[in-house]
């Protein structure tokens, strides 16, 4: 069967020996003469897959003891809302506004208290992450979010701010297990799974646990932290499916040496792209050199036109959902943990012959 390669922001590219796994799974897991999505959430079998893709995720993130991990329904945005519910006590939060997600988390908060915004970059089209000014912050907010890389744009946070006592909370959705993040510097991190771990349908949180057990009032119960805690993610049916995958996923990272091991592999691969957008004469990255993320890497060739027959090119060509969101155009290459060298090697490739060619 061919495959091509797959430069989508997700959902996006999946490890192939994942799939194969997977496959080989499908129809009847293990001893349990039946799949996956057949077997009752509450089966021992399914207890020990969802106890393992914690155990592992907490292996691979260094999780200290004292957070919890979680894998709900509702993608990223729906922790947009949840939250706040859980996390706005005082009624006030601090936001850094670096593109489309981060708006979109701080317009939901808003609808439960006081969105200061430290700092944006939407002045140029959020191609850089601001500087920030910790006399800004305020030091009696609820908690501090950032979305630590942006997807859309392709820029990253580098450093954390330092929040001092104030929660440091964050959207990771898309570089999740892509570079060694140390946990404690956060109260809370949340990460829909179809970037970076597995198929669309689970979003894993990770909380501290001083942050539960005080929602706002009429909060849903669905939408409490410490109810999905007591009930270790089987409050109601989790995506059991998804979340299974994501556990092969996990597997598979901790037999290629860890997130460090990832992280080098994703250093280089990201180095080849951007070494060639800095001497290329027609193709040129978005962003600020120093943001630049390690998996969304965008760029142009400042003629619509040519981007448009580039894309067009590159399909036939076996590389395939280059275009950039429909925000902005231009070009994104997703460069996801999955993504092989091989396929950013071919990419680059492609965009030598096809610049000597127009
Ligand atoms: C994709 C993405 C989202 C949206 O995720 P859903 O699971 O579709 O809700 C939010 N934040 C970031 C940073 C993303 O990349």
């Amino acid at each position: 069967m061919d495959r091509v390669y797959n430069f989508s922001a997700g959902p996006a590219v999946l490890p192939v020996e994942v799939l194969e796994k997977a496959q080989k799974q499908l129809i009847a897991y293990e001893t349990a003469g039946m799949s996956i999505m057949e077997m009752s959430h509450r089966s021992a079998a399914f207890g020990e897959i969802i106890e393992s893709a914690q155990e592992m995720l907490r292996r691979l993130m260094n999780i200290p003891s004292n957070y919890h991990v979680l894998f709900l329904h509702g993608g990223a945005s729906s922790q947009f809302s949840m939250v706040p519910m859980n996390l706005m006590r005082q009624g006030k939060a601090d936001f850094v506004i670096t593109g489309q997600w981060a708006k979109k988390a701080a317009e939901e908060a808003a609808r439960y208290g006081q969105v200061n915004k430290v700092a944006s970059s939407a002045d140029r089209t959020f191609a850089y992450i601001p500087e920030l000014d910790p006399g800004t912050f305020d030091p009696d907010a609820d908690y501090f979010h950032i979305t630590v890389n942006n997807t859309i744009y392709g820029t990253r946070f580098t450093s954390l701010p330092d929040t001092g006592k104030v929660p440091l909370v964050t959207d990771m959705s898309s570089s999740i297990l892509s570079e060694v993040y140390d946990v404690s510097r956060f109260g809370l991190i949340y990460a829909g799974a179809q970037k970076n771990i597995g198929p669309a349908g689970v979003a894993i949180v990770i909380v501290r646990d001083d942050l539960i057990g005080a929602t706002l009032p009429g909060t849903p119960t669905m939408f409490d932290y410490k109810v999905h805690v007591e009930n270790k993610s089987l409050y109601n049916t989790p995506p059991t499916f998804a979340v299974y995958m994501a556990k092969l996923v996990f597997e598979w990272l901790l037999e290629r040496g860890g997130v460090s091991a990832i992280q080098q592999h994703n250093e280089e691969k990201a180095a080849l792209l951007y070494d060639f957008l800095d001497i290329s004469k027609l193709f040129r990255g978005t962003v600020d050199k120093k943001d630049r993320s390690l998996m969304n890497v965008s760029f142009v060739t400042g003629n619509p036109d040519v981007d448009a027959k580039f894309i067009k090119e590159a399909k036939q060509a076996g590389l395939v959902n280059l275009s950039g969101h429909r925000s902005v155009g231009g070009m994104r290459a997703s460069i996801y943990n999955a993504m092989p060298r091989e396929g950013v090697m071919a990419l680059v490739d492609f965009m030598k012959t096809f610049e000597m060619q127009n």
